[in-house]
Parts: C-alpha cells; structure tokens; sequence
C-alpha cells in the first residue's frame, strides 16, 4: 500500500531518490502492493523521498524501528531495523541500548517493549493499532477467572495487555506454548486470553501424553479465526499438492487439516526449507508479502487475510512520530504493574530457554 501524506524532503537530491526507490524495487518487486497488482519502480519512486527521511531520522535520534512481519511491506523492507514476530521483537527490545524504540505492529507488543527497555522512549505510529485478543480480556476480568480457578498456573499469551501480564505467572508466545506449559508443575492451567489457542494446546498436550487441564477466556484473533476446513478441502481439490501452512490461532478443525502449523517465524521456515508447488497461507497478508519479497520462486495461492489493525501503520506515521509525537503514540506503562509484567515475560524467556 502506497503511503499519503506530505513527502517532501528539502536535502534530498534527486541522484539520492533514485537510487533508494531503485534498493526499495530490488526488495519489493515480488510483493502484492494493491490486490491484484505489484510493487513498480514508478510507486517505490513516490515512497523513497519518506523512506530517505524516516532513515535519516532515526540516525539522528538515535532511533530504532521494530516491525511485525504483518505490516506492510514498505516498512519492513524500507525503514525496519529488525522484522520478525512478537517473541522476536521483544527479545530485540530487551537488549536494545537505543534511545527511541518505533513499534511498528500494536499496542500490546509496544507495550511489552516499554516493560523489557524501560529507559527507551518507546512510540507507536497509530494508537488504535488494537489487536481483538489483546482487547478481550481486561485484568479485572482475569482476576474473577482467577477466584474461580485458584489453583491452576495462569499463563497469558503475549497478545494480552501490560495489566494481564502483571496478573499472569508466566506469559507465552505462540513458538513456545507448548513447551512452557508441559513444564509448569501445576495440572490445571488458566491460558489467556485465546480460547482456540488453548484448545490447540489441549490437544496437542494429549497427544503428547501430557495430563493437564486447560481452562481459558473467550478471546479469538480476529484474522485467524477466519479460515475454515471446508475452505483448505476445496483448495487441495484447486490446487493439488498446495501445502497449507496455519498458526496455532487458527481452530483446531484447520489445524488438522494443515499440513503444518506452527509461530510466525516457525511458518516462514516452513516454507524456506520445503518445496511445494503452492502454499495456502492461513495468516495474515503482511507475512505472505515477506515469503513473497524473500522467496520469489515460491507460490502463493490467494488465502491470506488483512488484519485492520497492523494495517493502520504507515510510513507517514512513522515519520510523524520520529519528528514530533504526539502524547498518545508515546507508550507509557504504570511502574507497578510493568515491574509485576516483566516477571511473567522474564518467566517465559526462562522456560523457553
Ligand atoms: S492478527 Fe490477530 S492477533 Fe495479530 S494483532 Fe491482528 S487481531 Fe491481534
């Protein structure tokens, strides 16, 4: 998606537009701008005065940007410093010594930014950049879950908030759930806030002969919670030999009718490493435009989905909140409870190490 807004850069020779429109074609060439069409050197050409500037920027501020593989391709190959999923991030975020940290994803995961770097200005370019799991559940809400379970270990997925976190023993990610739970001693799990994760969990934890119980809350991802089986059957019949690639928010019914389910980051390893003629990707768009930018000998069939929120991020934004942020694109997190969040997602680096 081409990004609007003023683009105007004083100092930027034309030689220097040139030359950053033709290093964005080099990258972007393979991706889906607009349904249906491609990135052009003509669009990279509109977009490299605002990447030039963005860069520039952070330089100067001494600056770094983290994006989500879900958001456009622009920024991930144009301005991005690191790119990956929320594990990854946050991991990025716990050893950055940068002075301003750009979250280019939501809310949520900037906020986890803030909690593991707290001396770090932390921004995002969209405070409306939600995300319907993290929204599900307040930490009022899980403290009545927790009087109605009061003994199970309380695990909250990463896309939860600063407040749930700080409510939770230990938070997750979905690469390593499964491993984290199979080693909490507690029998009786209370997982946060995504229900069809925990039922995902739950089978996957009787199949390994694991006996815990899982209850949960009510939550979904507004994007994986889309696909159905009946959808991957007509595909296989399409498309034969299609590999269907899901993540674990997707319902258990598409998860077993995949080939192979598994994080963002174990999704995009799935594909580099396998050969198949086409691969139905079960997730969101942004992460079908990195396969597509990182393997451009790979087929994607037109399965993806676009979640609303990693959407509301643009370059113009970006830029914005580099030279003048407004208050709410600066992440704050109330002391108390970022000391009581860190030690659940301090937990989960330990567990998963
Ligand atoms: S894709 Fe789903 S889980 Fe990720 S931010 Fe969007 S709504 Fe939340």
């Amino acid at each position: 998606m081409v990004t609007s807004g003023p683009q105007v850069i004083d100092d930027a020779s034309a030689v220097a537009v040139e030359h950053e429109a033709e290093r964005l074609f080099t990258t972007l060439m393979n991706v889906s701008c607009r349904p249906g069409t491609r990135w052009t050197l003509e669009l990279c050409r509109e977009i490299a005065p605002l990447t030039l500037e963005i860069n520039r920027l952070k330089e100067r501020r001494n600056a770094i940007i983290l994006a989500h593989s879900y958001v456009d391709a622009e920024i991930v190959y144009g301005v991005a410093d690191f790119k990956s999923d929320s594990y990854a991030l946050a991991l990025e975020a716990r050893h950055s010594d940068a002075e301003v940290i750009v979250f280019v994803g939501v809310v949520f995961m900037a906020e986890t930014a803030k909690i593991l770097c707290p001396h770090a200005e932390v921004l995002v370019p969209d405070i409306a950049s939600g995300c319907s799991l993290a929204d599900s559940l307040t930490a009022d809400e899980l403290r009545a879950l927790k009087a109605e379970h009061p003994d199970a270990a309380v695990v909250c997925y990463i896309n939860s908030t600063a407040e749930v976190k700080a409510e939770s023993d230990v938070c997750v990610t979905s690469g390593n759930a499964l491993k984290i739970l199979e080693r909490l001693p507690e029998r009786r799990i209370l997982f946060v806030p995504d229900r069809i994760m925990a039922a995902n969990l739950q089978r996957d934890l009787r199949a390994r002969g694991v006996d815990k119980e899982i209850v949960s809350s009510s939550g979904t991802c507004l994007v994986h919670d889309q696909f159905t089986a009946a959808a991957i059957a007509e595909e296989r019949v399409r498309f034969p030999g299609v590999s269907v690639v899901s993540h674990p928010e997707c319902a258990p019914e598409v998860t077993d009718a995949s080939d192979f389910v598994g994080s963002t980051q174990a999704m995009m390893e799935h594909v580099r490493d396998s050969d198949a003629p086409y691969y139905m990707m079960l997730t969101e768009c942004g992460l079908v435009g990195r396969l597509e930018a990182e393997h451009p000998g790979k087929r994607f069939i037109g399965s993806c989905r676009l979640c609303p929120y990693m959407k509301l991020n643009s370059l113009a934004k970006i830029r914005d909140a580099l030279v003048r942020p407004e208050p709410e694109q600066v992440i704050e997190v109330d002391p108390q409870i970022a000391r009581a969040a860190k030690v659940s997602i301090d937990r989960m680096f330990e567990l998963a190490a």
